[in-house]
């Protein structure tokens, strides 16, 4: 309001300095103007005179007029706007003043005062004085005094006559022109400069309105209306310093969207800012007057519990979590979704807001690990965890450029014959101290980061390349991964390095689990029939830790079943169950077309009761550990056929050891 006030005042000063120097412009020009009307109303009125006056000659002689001479003079008179007139002789002597008539002029006593008459007599050029009348008696408020040439009968001056123009009229008339003009030029000079003025100042304003706004926004996160991480810190600092705010009494929750990116992914981002919004309100609905809430990253909220106990606090989060995993209708789509969540509660302690809000993350990245949908509280040995998951990851992701991968291979044994038939490839991974990472601390990483994919086709390369030396009739089994595929290169690359290496397929085996087809995803299904179109031997590995749907089974015609080790290590455990159960399995398998392999024999006595089985290959520590490239050679030239149950050696993990 005050501002646009200023703003008008400031307008109207401008339009009325514009105005001024216009019309300051306009006088003189005005003046000229009315000059030059003035002369040349002069110039023709002493044409006039001059043929006109009856013996003009006598009369500048004299300088008195005679009847016939005044009666003209007092008609030249009311010609036009002339109200008096002298007349100089061609000497520039005055000799007649039309008003003071009779009585003739002492000679020199009114001369050419002032010159003009002779100039005029001179050059011929006409003097113009424009006078202002309103203080002098018997004038007009404005006059001119033209001293302009009386022409004689040969165009040359016979003398000069002074006509007295009253102008006044004239110039209201010019002025009242020019003032409109001044007006018009005052108003173009406003819209020159005026305008664009007033647009700048408007302008000016709307910058000054969107900063406000900007500065808004920039608080609050426009999709769930909490706080943003800037304000989220801005509103903690502040209200720390008015003792508000005690972090000794508040406990950090970290809460993170499960599988945000698959529900914006899946359903759309329109839908997934409507779950944000679901969370946000989820979050608000169960805050305390003394609480703060933030968005601080995508699908990322913190939250500071002031002031809870132990119970108010697993309150406080299950309502969350409760209210999140509750179906929410979000345009049209029923979705549920899962919260984890991590918590940093330390009493007291003089760590500020970003150590504490760290050690939450922390403890968050741990619920996550965990498998999510699930609250950790922080403790000093998540630390130790998430450091190590560093160090792996790290080491995942370097691996292949440091050279840091490295395949073993674990022989696979036919009882018939007791032979080696063929070697599974096992992946090692050594940290930069040269360490071996086991690899179901790095497998479950490299598939979290996608890394998985390019590593598990250097796997595949390597172990082809490898058992291309081999004897002709042992095969490589290589272990895929559900992420490899998802790109969808899988079968070209296997069938390039087949070709490349000049691989028989027969002779590659592949394992994959049945996280591949319950997830059912990027087409496995087909990749996998592609691949056995290869002449792939497909083989459903870990059978019997999962659903071990017999449907699968059936639906996906695997070549190969391998036996989880839990079932053989269960043998001799129990109520001696586990030798059915491992009969029905093989049983089974070799109804439906499969091979059967048996893993993890580690003992004498498990080789013993598998050997009665009608099992087709056989694996585990007891015939051989996985082993580097190095121990290959001299391994068949010692077990080229193997005793299926030994007397001598009994082998055990402890060799294990040296594979991580
Ligand atoms: P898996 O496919 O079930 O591989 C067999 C695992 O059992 C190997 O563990 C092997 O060392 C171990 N094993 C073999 N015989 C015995 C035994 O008698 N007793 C016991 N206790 N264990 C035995 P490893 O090498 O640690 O591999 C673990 C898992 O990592 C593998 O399980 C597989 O799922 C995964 N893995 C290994 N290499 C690769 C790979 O190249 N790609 C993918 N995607 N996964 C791999
Ligand atoms: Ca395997
Ligand atoms: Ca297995």
């Amino acid at each position: 309001m005050f501002r646009g006030a200023i703003v008008f005042g400031f307008l109207i000063s401008f339009a009325a300095a514009m105005f001024w120097t216009a019309q300051s412009g306009l006088k003189s020009t005005v003046d000229s103007a009315i000059a030059a009307n003035a002369e040349r109303k002069a110039r023709n009125w002493a044409d006039y005179l001059a043929h006109t006056m009856p013996d003009l000659d006598a009369l500048l002689q004299t300088g008195v007029p005679d009847e016939a001479q005044n009666a003209t003079i007092e008609t030249a008179v009311q010609v036009g706007d002339v109200f008096r007139f002298k007349l100089f002789d061609a000497n520039g002597r005055l000799v007649l003043i039309s008003d003071e008539r009779g009585t003739p002029l002492e000679p020199g006593a009114k001369a050419d005062h002032n010159g003009h008459a002779r100039s005029v007599l001179e050059t011929g050029a006409a003097v113009i004085e424009v006078n202002d009348g309103t203080e002098k008696a018997n004038r007009p408020d404005l006059y001119v005094e033209a001293y302009v040439p009386v022409p004689g009968a040969d165009g040359k001056a016979v003398g000069v006559v002074e006509v007295y123009l009253d102008q006044s009229q004239v110039a209201s008339l010019f002025r009242a022109n020019f003032v409109q003009l001044a007006f018009v030029l005052g108003g173009v000079l406003l819209l020159m400069f005026g305008v664009p003025f007033v647009a700048y100042i408007v302008k000016m304003r709307q910058q000054v309105r969107t900063g406000e706004k900007v500065r808004m926004l920039s608080l609050v996160d426009q999709i769930t209306g909490l706080n943003n991480r800037n304000s989220f810190f801005q509103q903690a600092e502040e209200r720390r310093r008015n003792g508000k705010l005690d972090l000794a009494r508040t406990a950090v929750i970290f809460i993170d969207i499960d599988k945000f990116k698959a529900i914006n992914d899946t359903f759309g981002h329109k839908t997934g800012d409507e779950f944000l919004r679901h969370v946000g309100n989820a979050i608000s609905s169960h805050l305390g007057p003394s609480d703060l809430a933030a968005r601080i990253g995508g699908d990322e909220f913190v939250l500071l519990a002031v002031d809870r106990t132990d119970e108010e606090l697993y309150d406080l989060i299950e309502g969350v979590r409760t209210t999140v995993s509750e179906p929410v209708r979000l345009d049209g789509i029923a979705i549920t979704g899962h919260l984890s969540v991590g918590v940093y509660l330390e009493q007291g302690g003089g760590l500020g807001l970003e150590d504490r809000m760290h050690k939450a993350d922390i403890a968050l990245y741990q619920a996550k690990l965990l498998g999510r949908n699930t609250c950790v509280v922080f403790t000093p040995d998540l630390e130790d965890t998430i450091a190590r998951r560093r160090l792996v990851e790290e080491a995942v992701i370097c691996g292949l450029s440091a050279d840091r991968f490295e395949l073993y291979f674990q022989p696979l044994i036919d009882p018939v014959g007791s032979r080696v038939v063929g070697f599974e490839a096992l992946l090692r991974l050594q940290d930069g101290q040269g360490t071996f990472i086991p690899p179901s601390e790095f497998i479950p990483i490299a598939e979290e980061t996608g890394d998985i994919i390019p590593i598990g086709t250097w796997v595949l390369e390597q172990a082809i390349r490898t058992a291309v030396d081999w004897p002709e009739h042992m095969f490589v089994s290589v272990n895929l991964s559900t992420r490899q595929f998802e790109d969808g290169r899988l079968t070209e690359h296997v069938s390039q390095f087949l070709s490349d290496y000049g691989f028989a397929a027969r002779r590659l085996e592949l394992e994959v689990t049945e996280s591949l087809l319950i997830e059912q995803s990027h087409n496995a299904s087909q990749q996998l029939k592609d691949l056995r179109d290869l002449g792939v031997t497909i083989a459903m590995d870990d059978f019997g830790t999962g659903y071990s749907s017999l449907g699968y089974l059936w639906q996906f015609n695997f070549n190969k079943l391998k036996i989880d080790r839990s079932f053989v290590q269960s043998i001799g455990q129990g109520d001696g169950k586990s030798r059915e159960i491992l009969d029905t399995i093989i049983m089974l398998g070799h109804k439906l077309d499969m091979k059967v392999t048996a893993e993890g024999i580690e003992t004498k006595e498990q080789a013993a009761v598998l050997e009665t089985l009608a099992c087709d290959h056989f694996q585990g520590f007891y015939y051989g550990e996985p082993m580097p490239l190095s121990e290959m050679a001299p391994y068949l030239m010692e077990h080229s056929v193997l005793p299926l149950v030994r007397e001598d050696k009994d082998a055990g993990r402890d060799r294990e050891k040296a594979a991580g």
